[in-house]
């Protein structure tokens, strides 16, 4: 265990004295952000960490972020905006020129400015490849863009979005080509939202987001034109951790509440946590959490010594949501009526749970990747 990790572990104490989930969950229910928690992530500088210091960063590594999101979730503190907030450093300090880094990453250390995402199309879901949003150059070097995205997490509230949009035609020979990397101001003339109605208990407001004819100027290309997914994919890896960790974290928050409440609900007089139909799929719940978590960590150390994580990650990407929809199961089971209570607060875990199956990328094709790389299988999609 390193110093800093000694550090992060110390703020998380703090963080998990002065927040507690009574407030996050109330925010969830809401649709609120939940500002306390938000202000204590930018003044404890974890906001900062994994960001160089020359771009106003506090350093650090991959594996203190992961711990960080670990130990809060495990307290269900949960802070979703913070993945999307780490995720953007990640093309932008290997693909952006020293000016964008220099405009746009300091102000994702201090929480002034955050980035969104656009990728998820209505059509095209899954299958990026197929996105019709497109961004036509002109002579003057300018973009038009055109087109539009669903799932927006927290579009309306970032100041810009990181999007992908079509600047050649689709190539069959070539999948990945003709698209590109764009930093989309989210208040450009051009560009009107529409909220959607998710029913989830999440803090963050979801758009649909509608590209009329938003001119975008030549600096807003990030990286190579044509070459958007390569710089995107190549950032996946870290993605796959960072959401690995919030879904161990709630899944111990959620195995542990239910295990407590087996100890004391007794409808036939002996706690039902005396059952083995209670009582082993609790236990299978913790010991994939383990097995995830263990390979997490050892993923985020092989992603910071610089080495190559593709399968681990995906295999991460796998353990650690089959053990969170295992371990919000159980509870529901546990919780038995009392689970869809809502002041019970289990019923948000358990539709978080299913949710990261698909989200933000879908168990199934996770699956084929591992069996590709893995087994050498033959590409299904
Ligand atoms: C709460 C929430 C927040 C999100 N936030 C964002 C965001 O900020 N930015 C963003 O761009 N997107 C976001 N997304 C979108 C998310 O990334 C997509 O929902 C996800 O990638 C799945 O795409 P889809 O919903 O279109 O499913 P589809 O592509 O329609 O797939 C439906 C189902 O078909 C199956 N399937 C699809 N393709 C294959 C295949 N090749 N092999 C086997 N099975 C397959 C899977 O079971 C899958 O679940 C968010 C989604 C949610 C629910």
């Amino acid at each position: 265990m390193s110093d800093t990790s000694d550090a992060v572990r110390d703020i998380c104490d703090t963080i998990i004295k002065r927040v507690d989930r009574a407030y996050v969950a109330e925010c969830g229910r809401k649709n609120e952000l939940p500002t306390k928690l938000w202000e204590m992530w930018v003044d404890t500088g974890l906001l900062a960490m994994g960001l160089p210091e020359e771009y106003g960063g506090a350093g650090g590594s991959l594996h203190d972020i992961v711990l960080a999101i670990d130990l809060l979730h495990r307290e269900a503190l949960l802070l979703p905006l913070a993945v999307p907030n780490f995720m953007s450093r990640e093309p932008l300090l290997r693909h952006a020129s020293e000016e964008q880094k220099r405009r746009y990453l300091p102000p994702t250390a201090t929480g002034e400015e955050f980035f969104s995402f656009g990728i998820t199309e209505p059509d095209s879901g899954t299958n990026t490849f197929k996105i019709k949003t497109t961004a036509v150059r002109q002579e003057d070097g300018t973009y038009v863009l055109n087109g539009s995205k669903t799932y927006q997490t927290a579009f309306v509230e970032s100041a810009h979005c990181l999007l992908v949009a079509r600047t050649e035609a689709h190539d069959a020979t070539d999948r990945k080509s003709g698209i590109s990397l764009f930093i989309v101001d989210t208040k450009l003339p051009g560009i009107s939202t529409t909220q959607m109605d998710i029913g989830m208990y999440l803090p963050e407001k979801n758009y649909v987001v509608y590209y009329d004819n938003v001119v975008l100027q030549p600096d807003a290309l990030v990286g190579v034109e044509g070459k958007g997914l390569n710089i995107l994919f190549d950032s996946l890896n870290s993605e796959r951790l960072l959401v690995a960790a919030m879904n161990v974290g709630q899944a111990d928050y959620v195995l542990n509440r239910a295990a407590d409440y087996a100890k004391t609900r007794a409808p036939f007089g002996t706690p039902i946590g005396t059952y083995q139909s209670i009582q082993h799929p609790m236990a299978r719940a913790k010991t994939y959490i383990e097995a995830g978590r263990t390979m997490m960590y050892l993923a985020a150390e092989k992603y910071d010594r610089g080495e190559p994580i593709g399968l681990e990650a995906n295999m991460v990407k796998i353990l650690t949501s089959e053990a969170f929809k295992m371990a919000a199961e159980i509870a529901m089971t546990t919780f038995g009526g009392a689970g869809v209570d809502v002041s019970q607060d289990i019923l948000p875990f358990y539709i978080a749970a299913q949710n990261n199956t698909v989200a933000p990328v879908n168990n199934q094709i996770v699956l084929s990747y591992i069996a590709e790389r893995a087994l050498g299988l033959p590409k299904s999609y």
